[in-house]
Order: structure tokens, then sequence, then C-alpha cells
């Protein structure tokens, strides 16, 4: 392929995308207009056809941006995805939304001195996120490293050995790094994803049209398209949800890992943090002058990945 066709194919993918969703909110507004006072009188005595109607206007494809929806309108929307996933999997599940809390800035810390690479950390966030298992959708890679270098090119992540760690190599973990300055999320077209006060980039996967420029702008290539339906067994969904995190996403959206904020706006830690048997992952609010991470950066040696590009991640490494 041409250079010039490589970058006229991904602009009228996002073409065609925007005109077939957008030309249908707008189709909607106006069938508002025209028609609703007819269809509510004609449908009112029909308590079916009613009810019918108002799924129809709850819909995904119809709601407004999160962002943008009151409280009452955001409770709408957590009580109509619960009944899909009851409907859908048959598990009874509690989608939440906590906000981001005044005063924290989330940051994660790990140390490369301690990562033994035995990836349960991977796992645990598989479980903790409602991943896809079949197509497996993993937020982390682990990269079996050369000791010596910090190249994550020189980085092997199909790794498979009976034992961990083997010599002459040590392990990095790459996942979001939650950047304050986010590539992905000025590519965006439909401004499906954002980053929140608390550091924390998100995606909105009602508003998301899979144009997957946010994909190819990531640097630390920790993006991840569904390009089927998620494929998770009943008695292995995580029944604690939230909108903006763990929820089961739908087909042909992108997810990633959101430093698990239905856990961490909560006071807890992120499933992978605890899932590491070596505590090579540390995790708080760096505002915090008496955290733990904070005792990090002023007293350790710290790096970020691909500095240069000057995308101020919210992911550290560090020695020691
Ligand atoms: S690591 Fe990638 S996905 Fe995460 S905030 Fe940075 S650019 Fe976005
Ligand atoms: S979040 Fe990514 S895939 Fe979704 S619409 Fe935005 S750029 Fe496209």
């Amino acid at each position: 392929m041409t250079q010039e066709k490589f970058t006229q194919r991904p602009s009228r993918l996002v073409e065609k995308k925007l005109q077939e969703k957008l030309p249908r909110r707008e189709f909607l507004k106006g069938m508002i207009a025209a028609t609703g006072v007819a269809a509510a009188v004609s449908l009112g005595t029909k308590d079916a056809g009613a009810s019918a109607l108002s799924d129809f206007f709850k819909s995904a494809f119809f709601q407004k941006h999160y962002k943008e929806m009151t409280p009452d309108e955001k409770k709408v929307v957590l009580a109509r995805l619960e009944k899909e996933t009851r409907e859908r999997y048959g598990v009874e599940v509690k989608i939440g939304d906590p906000p981001p809390l005044d005063g924290v800035e989330f940051a994660y810390f790990l140390n490369l001195q301690k990562c033994i690479g035995c990836r349960r950390c991977v796992y645990a966030c598989v479980a903790e996120n409602n991943q896809s298992r079949d197509p497996q959708i993993q937020y982390i890679k682990v990269l079996e490293m050369p000791e010596g270098s910090l190249d994550v090119d020189e980085g092997e992540i199909f790794y498979d050995h009976e034992k961990v760690p083997q010599p002459g190599k040590f392990y990095m973990p790459v996942q979001c790094h939650q950047c304050s300055d986010p590539p992905c999320t000025k590519v965006c077209p439909v401004e499906a994803t954002w980053k929140e006060p608390d550091g924390i980039v998100v995606i909105d996967y009602d508003w998301c049209i899979g144009c997957r420029y946010c994909e190819a702008a990531c640097p630390y290539e920790a993006r991840r398209f569904n390009f089927t339906e998620p494929q998770i067994p009943k008695d292995e969904i995580n029944p604690n949800q939230s909108y903006l995190s763990n929820r089961i996403r739908p087909r042909g959206v992108m997810e990633k890992c959101t430093f698990c904020l239905h856990r961490t706006r909560e006071g807890r830690y992120p499933a992978c943090l605890e899932a590491c048997p070596t505590g090579s992952r540390k995790f708080g609010n760096l505002l915090d002058p008496k955290s733990e991470v904070r005792a990090i950066l002023e007293t350790k040696r710290v790096f970020v990945l691909k500095e240069d590009l000057k995308t101020h991640p919210h992911f550290y490494y560090f020695f020691g």
C-alpha cells in the first residue's frame, strides 16, 4: 500500500462511521420534533407499546454523551445496562459511577528490581475488568528484557518458561500510562475518550465509534479493540462494575486499563497490585505528601518510558 493510500484509508473510515452514527442522532432529534406528540398519544394507552418506545429512547445508540448527562439521566443508563447484562449473560451485576475525588492524582510505580515476570497481574486484570476470554484481551503486557537494556523493542512478550525469572533477564510490565498529555484523546473524532481530573484516561464505550485512531496514536500500545462480542463464562463475570471501567464492553469499541477506577476511587488498590506476589507494584495519590508514591518519587531512581514524547505518564518505573 502506498503512503498516500495508507493515510487516506483511516480518514475515509472515520468519515463513513461518522456518517453512519451522527445522522441517526440527528434523525432522532427530527423524529421527536415531528412525531413525538402523536406517538406519545397513540402509544400512551398501550402499556407494552409505551414501554417498547421508552426502551428505544433509552438505548445506547440514542443516549447522550456520558459527560453531558445529568445524574438522573446517568441513573437511567446504568439501570438499562444492568438489565441488558442480566438478559445477555444471565448475571445480576451492579454498575456504579464513582467520581474522581478532590485532591487526588493517581500514580503507579513499578519496581523493576522486584518484578519476576510471573504475569499474575495480567490475569488478575483480565478477571477484574471483565475482559473477553476468547479471544483473550489483556491490558498488561509483560516484556522479558535482556539485562542491561531499557530498549522496549528488545523485549519479548510471548516468553513461555517453566520458571521465571530467567538468568540474564528482567521483566517490564507495560499498561496504559494514563498520560497527563495523552495523544490518544486528541485524535478521537467524537470525544469518546478523555482524561479525568484524577489523571485517569477513560472511554465512553457507548459513544466510541470504533475508528481506532486512538489505538494508533498511543505510543505505549495500551489500547485494545473488541473485534468480536466479548466471551466471558457466566460464573467468571465480576458483578462489581462501573460505567467508565469494567462493565462488559460491546463489540466494535476500544478499551484499556483505567487503574481499576471502580476500586481505586473507593480507596482500594488496583487488582494487579493485589495479585503481585513480590510487592513490585505501588499505587497512590501523588498529591498526598505523606504517600508511599511520593516517597518513591523523591528518593528512588525513577523514570518513564519514551520520555522524549512528553506525554508525561502517571506510570513510573524505579529501581530499589
Ligand atoms: S498510555 Fe496510551 S492509552 Fe494510556 S493515556 Fe497514554 S496514550 Fe493514552
Ligand atoms: S475512543 Fe478511539 S476508537 Fe473510539 S471513537 Fe475515539 S478514537 Fe475512535
